[in-house]
């Protein structure tokens, strides 16, 4: 039997692809200038989407959501549908940094603080030096169509976009369609890459406490990751059948 296509978590269907699946798709993907819209979704958007049904639609428009966050990978378990493997937003976008690199494909660069931006660009720069900056544009601002001008003008291979959920997704299904690109929500990866925040060392990555390192960093992250336990009880409800969405 061919393995399923989709693997649905508290009523988000995730695409059932590990890391290698998904990087040489995308390159296909990019070879032929396809539009694509990837949601990189944890256990907290899943439970959002829940509560939203303009963003659920939203996510469901999506070409490809992967499992960004362990919560994702327990949960599809515990309901006795695996998903291969935890498959992140920042793994993926470093992924499609060296392959840009390798192939002088262009990329747009939308989010974070404007410092932030700036340090991000420059380490960009620096270690992928063959790939086309199409442009760039901190997360702050109040009027769009400055940078919807210059992504339908330079049409990037990529639109990296770090506004944070849910804002990042209502930007891209909103202008998706204005250039042939690969779009993708990209979270607080600038930051990474700027340095201000640290990703977790692979140790707490590998012992699935992650989620700890970001909560001592920052500290404020606190009342959002009370949606984790809320989660869990929700795939339990679901386990027995009491939850019904
Ligand atoms: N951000 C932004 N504009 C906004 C709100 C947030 O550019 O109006 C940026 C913020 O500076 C940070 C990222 O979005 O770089 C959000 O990071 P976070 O780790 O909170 O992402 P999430 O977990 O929400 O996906």
């Amino acid at each position: 039997m061919s393995k399923p296509k989709e693997i649905n978590v508290l009523g988000i269907n995730f695409t059932n692809i590990n890391n290698k699946e998904l990087i040489s798709q995308l390159k296909i993907d990019s070879h032929n200038h396809s539009n694509r819209f990837i949601v990189t979704a944890n256990p907290e958007i899943v439970l959002y989407a829940r509560d939203n049904p303009k963003y659920l639609s939203i996510i469901e428009s999506a070409d490809y959501t992967i499992a960004d966050g362990i919560g994702i990978i327990k949960g599809a378990k515990i309901l006795n549908t695996p998903l291969p493997e935890r498959v992140t937003g920042f793994d993926t976008l470093l992924s499609l940094l060296t392959f840009a690199n390798e192939n002088k494909k262009s990329i747009y660069f939308l989010g974070a603080k404007s410092e932030t931006l700036d340090k991000a660009i420059k380490k960009i720069k620096n270690d992928y030096p063959n790939l086309e900056i199409a442009g760039y544009h901190d997360g702050y601002f109040t009027d769009d169509s400055d940078i919807v001008t210059e992504i339908k003008h330079n049409k990037p291979d990529f639109v990296f976009v770090a506004l944070g959920f849910p804002k990042q997704e209502f930007f891209i299904s909103k202008y998706h369609n204005l250039s042939p690109s690969i779009w993708m929500g990209v979270g607080g990866s600038f930051d990474v890459l700027a340095g201000t925040v640290k990703r977790a060392p692979l140790f707490w990555q590998k012992h699935h406490i992650e989620w700890l390192f970001r909560l001592l960093q920052e500290p404020t992250r606190f009342f959002r990751m009370l949606a984790l336990p809320k989660y869990l009880i929700l795939i339990y409800l679901k386990k027995l059948g009491i939850d019904k969405k």
